[in-house]
C-alpha cells in the first residue's frame, strides 16, 4: 500500500489511464480545429467530438444535439441559470434553488438577485433533503426555473430528482440539476426524470479538469439559453470558443467507463463505506453521521467526531487525504454552508470529516484509515480531557 492515501474523491479524481490514452492522440497527430470544415485535420477532430457527444448522450438517455461542452460544472451551472433567466425574464423573474447547493449555483443566483430577480432558497431537513411540498408551494406564476442538485458534494444526500422533475413539468417550470457528484453513482435518465438541464464535470468522474457538460433539452419543452460567452457560435450558438478536443474525447470516455463499471463500482464502494461507518460506530463513542442514512452517495461518509476539532484530527493523520468540507471554498475558516443548513448544534460545525471513496480505493486503504482514525480520535480526546483536568487544577490553585 502506498502512502499518502487519497480519500477525497468528491473534490477531484485522478484521470483514468484509459481516458488519458484516448485523449493523447488529440494533443499531437490529431490536433485539428473541428471548425476547419475544409480539410482532413478538421474532419478528424469534428468526428471525435461528435462521437463523444453520441456516447455521452446514450449514457444519460439524451440526444447527441442536447449535449453542450463547457469548461466544467461551474460554467454549466452559470450557463444554465443565467442563460435561462435572461431568455425567460419576460415570463417571470422568480427562481427556486436550495440552501445546500454548490457555490456555482448559489452565486449565479445571487448575481441574478442583484439584477432584480427574486430567488427562493429552500431550506433542507436534518438529512439535507428539500421538501417536495415546500417546493410546490414556492412555485408561482412568475417562476421560470428550479435548480436542485442531484447529490450533495459534502454530505452525499441524494434528492428525489424524479419527483422534483415531475412537479416542475406539471407546473410548466424548467428544471436544472447539478449532477457533478451523482454521475456514475446513481442511474440517471434525463427523460424519465423530467430533467431539462443537467451539469456534469469531467474531473469528478475520472476525466480531465477543465471540461464539463450541460445537457439542454431540445423538445417537450425545448429549452433556450442566452449564451454567456460571445463568439464564433460553437455548440449550437450556446457556447462559443474552439472546442477542447482532447478533453471532450476524455469526458466521453469517462462517461462510457462510468456507465460500464456502474454495478461493480457502486457495490464495491458501498461495501467500503459501510465497513468504515460500522467500524467507527463500534470503536468510537460520540459520533454522528451528516446527511441521509440511506438516500446518500455510495462513496460518501461525512462524520462528526464530537469534541474533536476536524482540522486537528486531519493534522494528526497527514498520510490520509480527507476533507473538512467543500474543497471549492477551502482556505475559508467559516463552517460550511451545507452543515449550517442542517442546523447542527454549533459545536458540531467544526468536527465534521468527509471521507470520499473512489475507483482506486482499496480495502487495505480502508482498513488503514479506520485504524488510524479510531486511534487518533481517542488520543486527541484523551489529550484534551487531560488539558481540561490540568486547567481545572490550576483554577483550584
Ligand atoms: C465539483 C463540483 C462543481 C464544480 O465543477 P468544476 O468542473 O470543478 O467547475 C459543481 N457542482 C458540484 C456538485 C461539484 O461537486
Amino acid at each position: 500500500m502506498k502512502l499518502p492515501i487519497y480519500m477525497d474523491y468528491h473534490s477531484t479524481t485522478p484521470t483514468d489511464p484509459r481516458v488519458l490514452e484516448a485523449m493523447l492522440p488529440f494533443f499531437s497527430e490529431n490536433f485539428g480545429n473541428p471548425a476547419s470544415r475544409q480539410h482532413h485535420f478538421g474532419w478528424i477532430a469534428e468526428e471525435a467530438i461528435e462521437s463523444s457527444r453520441t456516447t455521452i448522450a446514450k449514457t444519460i438517455g439524451a440526444l447527441p444535439k442536447e449535449i453542450i461542452f463547457t469548461s466544467g460544472a461551474t460554467e454549466s451551472n452559470n450557463l444554465a441559470i443565467k442563460g435561462a433567466a435572461e431568455i425567460y425574464a419576460q415570463k417571470g423573474y422568480h427562481i427556486i434553488t436550495a440552501a445546500t447547493e454548490h457555490k456555482a449555483v448559489l452565486d449565479s443566483c445571487k448575481n441574478l438577485e442583484r439584477r432584480g430577480f427574486g430567488i427562493t432558497y429552500l431550506p433542507v431537513d436534518k438529512f439535507g433533503l428539500i421538501s417536495i411540498e415546500q417546493l410546490s408551494e414556492a412555485i408561482t406564476q412568475k417562476t421560470i426555473l428550479v435548480s436542485i442538485m442531484t447529490a450533495n458534494n459534502e454530505i452525499g444526500t441524494i434528492q428525489d430528482i424524479a419527483a422534483i422533475g415531475k412537479l416542475c413539468h406539471d407546473k410548466n417550470v424548467l428544471f436544472h440539476t447539478d449532477a457533478a457528484q451523482a454521475i456514475g453513482k446513481i442511474p440517471i435518465d434525463v427523460r424519465n426524470m423530467n430533467i431539462d438541464m443537467m451539469s456534469v464535470s469531467g474531473h469528478k468522474i475520472y476525466g480531465p479538469k477543465g471540461i464539463g457538460i450541460l445537457f439542454v433539452r431540445a423538445a417537450n419543452p425545448k429549452v433556450k439559453l442566452m449564451m454567456q460567452m460571445d463568439g464564433g457560435g460553437h455548440e449550437r450558438g450556446i457556447r462559443s470558443g474552439t472546442p477542447n478536443v482532447p478533453s471532450i474525447v476524455g469526458i466521453g470516455k469517462a462517461m462510457e467507463i462510468a456507465s460500464l463499471a456502474f454495478d461493480e463500482e457502486t457495490s464495491r464502494l458501498k461495501s467500503y463505506r459501510d465497513k468504515m461507518w460500522n467500524s467507527f460506530q463500534k470503536n468510537i463513542e460520540d459520533i454522528s453521521l451528516n446527511g441521509h442514512p440511506e438516500q446518500r452517495l455510495v462513496n460518501n461518509l461525512n462524520v462528526n467526531f464530537h469534541h474533536v476539532e476536524n482540522s486537528t484530527l486531519m493534522m494528526s493523520m497527514k498520510d490520509i487525504a480527507v476533507s473538512t468540507g467543500s474543497a471549492c471554498t477551502t482556505g475559508d475558516p467559516e463552517p460550511s454552508h451545507v452543515l449550517k443548513a442542517l442546523k447542527l448544534p454549533s459545536d458540531r460545525l467544526h468536527s465534521a470529516i468527509r471521507f470520499g471513496l473512489g475507483r482506486f480505493s482499496t480495502e487495505e486503504e480502508v482498513d488503514y484509515v479506520i485504524d488510524k482514525v479510531v486511534k487518533n480520535v481517542q488520543k486527541l480526546r484523551e489529550f484534551s480531557s487531560a488539558i481540561k483536568f490540568k486547567n481545572q487544577n490550576t483554577n483550584v490553585l
